[in-house]
């Protein structure tokens, strides 16, 4: 299952004889743009996509390559389940306009919420998180990512004041491995776990985050990390439960997420927690789905999109990127046969927002 370095490239042209370029556009503007751009490409194993950040330097888009190549060129780790749960995301947007973005992720009962928005307040986060709870009710769960925003003080005194609303946990809310080790002792008596996200993708050593103690749960995406076998075997290494998020990937990036969701091994999927192409798992057996409502605290995650538009991706191709949370619309790409609903069954999973 390892990635083995010895394994040989494509040639080149196989890779460029497909390769389509995509401009999607995001109904929410994001990390400073309108449009996301990805580069599909078609292997044996099927449609793969590439699509790095432009601001990335050649290093660590290279990893995301090296993603795309193992995605579209070799065989995937079988599938381990059937169905997984996903979250909604929402932005860091007025407390009044959560309602219309949660309405966005029908049927979703986590939800991801953005906080520590450069340029707005701690009870700016309060007054959206409360608003979540609300439309959501009781039984939603609710996560909070800072993207490392807040030092240690700062994150302390955030969750202490969000805590009333019951989340399920706190990513990467303070942007060192050091930071997040010391505010996980801090804040261990209260029972909110501390997740990893730019530590783990970002970082030269994506285990480090878990030698040193440092949260409870790792956020994991596919390209980012080279890939879905290679995802997998930094799970196993971290020995820590895992959620599959996605970085505004088009359906095809969404469905390497999918991938990833659905071969871990139960023991690293978090329960209680859903998100993204969310995987879900966790330290409680999974809980039978019920229709109509979602088990109590339990369940997966999985990247944020709702599983109608998932399944309706080739009629009506809108795809919601999971972690970040903007709504993208397939481009007309004429000539360019790509079908989400063919990309979601590759994986052969079913995406819910119930757990
Ligand atoms: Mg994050």
């Amino acid at each position: 299952m390892s990635t083995d370095a010895a394994e040989p490239l494509p040639p080149l042209d196989d890779i460029l004889d497909t390769a389509r370029v995509v401009a999607l556009p995001l109904v929410t503007r994001f990390r400073g743009i309108d449009v996301r751009e990805a580069v599909l490409f078609e292997g044996p194993e099927g449609w793969t996509e590439f699509s790095p950040f432009v601001e990335y330097d050649d290093a660590e888009a290279a990893t995301w390559l090296a993603a795309a190549v193992d995605f579209g060129w070799m065989p995937q780790p079988a599938a381990r389940r059937d169905a997984i749960s996903v979250n909604a995301t929402v932005p860091a947007v007025a407390a009044a306009q959560v309602a219309a973005v949660l309405a966005r992720f029908d049927g979703c009962r986590t939800a991801k919420v953005k906080v520590a928005e450069p340029g707005q307040r701690l009870a700016d986060d309060v007054e959206r998180v409360r608003a979540v709870r609300e439309a959501m009710g009781p039984e939603g769960r609710i996560r909070i990512d800072a993207n490392g925003a807040w030092n240690v003080d700062e994150a302390e005194h955030a969750i202490h004041a969000l805590a009333e609303f019951d989340l399920e946990y706190a990513e990467q809310p303070c942007a060192s491995v050091e930071e997040l080790a010391e505010l996980r002792r801090r804040v261990k008596y209260m029972g909110i776990p501390i997740a990893a996200d730019e530590s783990v993708r970002k970082a030269a050593d994506p285990l480090a985050v878990a030698r040193a103690g440092a949260a409870d749960l790792v956020v994991i995406k596919a390209q980012p990390l080279g890939g879905v076998r290679r995802a997998l075997d930094i799970v196993a290494e971290a020995g820590l439960p895992a959620v599959v998020s996605s970085a505004l990937d088009t359906s095809v990036g969404l469905s390497m997420g999918v991938a990833l969701a659905a071969a871990l091994p139960p023991a690293r999927l978090r329960l209680r927690t859903g998100h993204r192409l969310a995987a879900c798992g966790g330290r409680r057996r999974p809980v039978p789905r019920r229709a109509g409502r979602q088990a109590r605290r339990g369940a997966g995650h999985g990247r944020a999109r709702p599983p109608r538009r998932v399944r309706g991706a080739r009629r009506a191709p809108r795809l919601v990127a999971g972690a970040s949370g903007p709504v993208l619309r397939q481009a007309q790409q004429p000539g360019l046969k790509l079908s989400g609903r063919a990309e979601a069954q590759r994986a052969g999973v079913k995406l819910s927002g119930r757990a």
